[in-house]
């Protein structure tokens, strides 16, 4: 029998053939595609003909050919349809994964091919892209440790495998906890609740096989019910349920794991040679320095706090007309910050979802896409790995671009937040590639799902990711796509958010989902009025996570996150009636991988810029500037990590960003 993970796809657009994969095929297909890769890589490693860059860059670009596609399907389910099966794959593989990429990164007879053509570089006659792509690859085996000797070389080894399984274990263990809280709802605990969260917690109560409605953990049922409950009470109990993520005592408890994580990051980076992880890890980035990210971070911490505290006082006095009387406590901002933009803006979420159904919402998202760079989409009949998958085929002017997927309802077997992945990338080395894209959501399934207007904002947010690894034109796949240093990464995303709140796109599609009508012009200038609205509270709890991040790695590992976590928040005079985003338990960007450690400050790295960059278009009086836009796709989107990034963004916009325009954007501007 063939394993369907192993042969050729020869279906419509190579797609991988869903159906015919069972769990049982992942395991053996690894295998088999780890050994292919390993003998491929030993052979690179010990070809007798002098290094180039073809027999050795090139070669260690596709030796990982079939590895990837199996990891691209796997990693992609694990995440959005994870079984128990596949939890415990995953488990098993990570240390193995790791071990993997150990043994090439720091192999040594690569390490001397890659020296040696690092040494002859200027008489290779490279073009700029693969010069590119030989500096990256000998910073990835230095930085891996492939020039470390004897017990240091051994000890990377090891804390690299430790890390992983972790990591893993940390993801697990969240999950575990989300999954594990729920909280039946009699019919008086519904009072005060629009329809779309009673209907969410029905559909919840549904899948968790309940008697009636329950509140769960899932972000798009729990934060409107901190909004909305007029009950104290219950919003106290779904609060500390929600911040105790990750630190609930027993198995599934994470905070042993955070400073163990810690700890070998630190020793990690001193191996090396570097000052502190955080030295380390933002060496190939943008911000290059612990200094200059905390040098952005508390340059927008002082107004946003500013703004913050003057909101808690309204707040409070709101909460003191309600008869209730002392401070006022994280599970009453929302609720109370809610009211606060009933009664200022007019605005009440449940008459504006009718108006943003998903199907209204993608709509945009594709009409957007299609003005801007002339993208057309066409729904491809699934079935995918799940029902509730959706595809479409991407092109221009009848050319095949890519294959997008959409995943967007929440159930129990997806881990939480909204991601992208690429499940092949684009490459044009050894023929012509084009990309298989996944966005992955979180959104409460209804008849029709409406949105909420955050929902909304990333369903386009995840689109902007996707749209760079759908517009990529590059040779190599180490560089393709979203393959760009993680400051720079959540800029295609975080601008595409600003086409959500051009007032001509909503106009056109949001449009109410039962009578067609479009949004009442009133409420479309009350949505976007109120868009600034609470940015002293999001800015806040974000920058608390940023802050928090940058001090567990900058320096020397804290023994006890906890109390590093609390020092910090002290020391920035935290709000009390506001917490961290993400605390240390449930801090899955810096915990759950090595993605975004000491680097949650990625995103405002990024907002200077995407605000900055809208502004471009903003400045030509047309926000679909036809000249613009070919300037984003050139320099940007599809352009992958080809250049350092700063010198992409100057290309696109003749010089990097000021903080003016976030500030400005998030409404803090005023407060400085
Ligand atoms: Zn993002």
């Amino acid at each position: 029998m063939t394993n369907p993970l192993l042969t050729d796809w020869t279906g419509e657009f190579a797609l991988p053939p869903f159906a015919a994969i069972t769990d049982a095929d992942f395991a053996p297909a690894f295998e088999i595609a780890l050994d292919q890769a390993r003998a491929t890589i030993a052979d690179i490693g010990a070809d007798p003909a002098a290094p180039t860059f073809a027999n050795t860059i090139a070669a260690l670009e596709l030796a990982e050919g079939v590895l990837d596609r199996v990891s691209g399907v796997f990693y992609n389910l694990a995440g959005a349809d994870s079984t128990p099966a596949r939890e415990a794959l995953q488990r098993d593989l990570a240390p193995k994964m790791a071990a993997f990429s150990s043994e090439v990164t720091m192999n040594p007879a690569l390490f001397a091919r890659i020296e040696a053509l690092w040494a002859t570089r200027d008489s290779l006659n490279l073009t700029p892209e693969e010069a590119r792509v030989l500096k990256l690859y000998r910073q990835m085996f230095q930085r891996a440790g492939a020039g470390l000797k004897g017990a240091d070389r051994h000890r990377m080894a090891e804390i690299k495998e430790r890390l992983a399984v972790l990591s893993t274990a940390f993801s697990q263990n969240l999950l575990a906890d989300e999954r594990g809280w729920s909280y039946p709802l009699a019919k008086a605990d519904l009072a005060g609740l629009p329809d779309f969260v009673v209907t969410a917690a029905q559909a919840a109560g549904v899948e968790r096989g309940a008697e009636g409605p329950v509140l769960t953990l899932n972000r798009s049922l729990i934060v409107p019910f901190l909004q909305f409950s007029p009950r104290r009470d219950l919003r106290e109990i779904a609060h500390a349920a929600w911040i105790a993520r990750g630190a609930n005592g027993g198995a599934t408890d994470n905070r042993a794991l955070a400073a163990e994580i810690l700890a070998l990051r630190d020793e990690r980076a001193r191996l090396l040679g570097y000052k502190s992880f955080a030295d380390y890890k933002l060496e190939p980035e943008m911000a290059g320095t612990p200094a200059k990210v905390r040098d952005l971070l508390m340059r927008v911490w002082t107004p946003a706090k500013a703004k913050a505290d003057a909101d808690a006082g309204v707040l409070t006095a709101m909460m003191h007309k309600d008869g209730i009387n002392g401070d006022l406590e994280p599970w009453d901002w929302r609720y109370y910050a809610e009211a606060r933009r009933k009664a200022e803006h007019d605005l009440d979420e449940a008459v504006l979802k009718p108006y943003l159904s998903l199907e209204a919402m993608l709509g945009a998202m594709f009409d957007v896409a299609g003005r801007l760079f002339g993208l057309e989409f066409r729904a491809l009949d699934g079935p995918f790995y799940h029902a509730d998958v959706r595809g479409w085929e991407v092109t221009r002017g009848g050319k095949h671009l890519a294959v997008f997927l959409g995943d967007y309802f929440a159930r129990g077997s997806k881990r939480s937040g909204a991601w992208c992945s690429a499940m092949r990338s684009q490459r044009k080395l050894g023929g012509e590639v084009r990309p298989i894209v996944v966005n992955v959501c979180n959104f409460t399934k209804g008849d029709p799902a409406l949105l909420g207007w955050d929902d909304a904002r990333t369903l386009f947010h995840e689109f902007g990711h996707a749209l760079h690894q759908m517009l990529s034109d590059v040779t190599y796949p180490f560089i393709s796509g979203t393959s760009v240093a993680r400051d720079f990464v959540e800029l295609p995303s975080q601008l595409y958010e600003h086409w959500l709140e051009v007032p001509e796109v909503l106009a056109r599609h949001a449009r109410h989902y039962q009578t067609g009508a479009p949004m009442p012009e009133d409420l479309r200038n009350r949505l976007l009025a109120a868009s600034t609205y609470d940015q002293g509270f999001a800015t806040v709890e974000y920058l608390a996570s940023a802050l928090v991040d940058l001090a567990f790695h900058e320096g020397a590992a804290p023994a006890d996150p906890m109390a590093t976590q609390a020092r910090v928040l002290a020391d920035l005079g935290m709000p009390r009636a506001i917490t961290m985003r993400h605390a240390t338990p449930h801090f899955a960007h810096v915990f759950s991988g090595d993605g975004y450690s000491s680097g949650y400050y990625s995103y405002m790295w990024s907002e200077v810029m995407d605000a900055d960059a809208f502004a471009a278009f903003e400045e030509t009086g047309d926000p679909f500037d036809p000249a613009t836009a070919k300037r984003l796709e050139k320099f940007i989107l599809s352009t992958g990590g080809s250049r350092p990034a700063d010198q992409l963004y100057t290309a696109f916009r003749g010089k990097m960003p000021g903080v003016e325009a976030m500030l400005k954007g998030r409404g803090l501007i005023d407060a400085i």
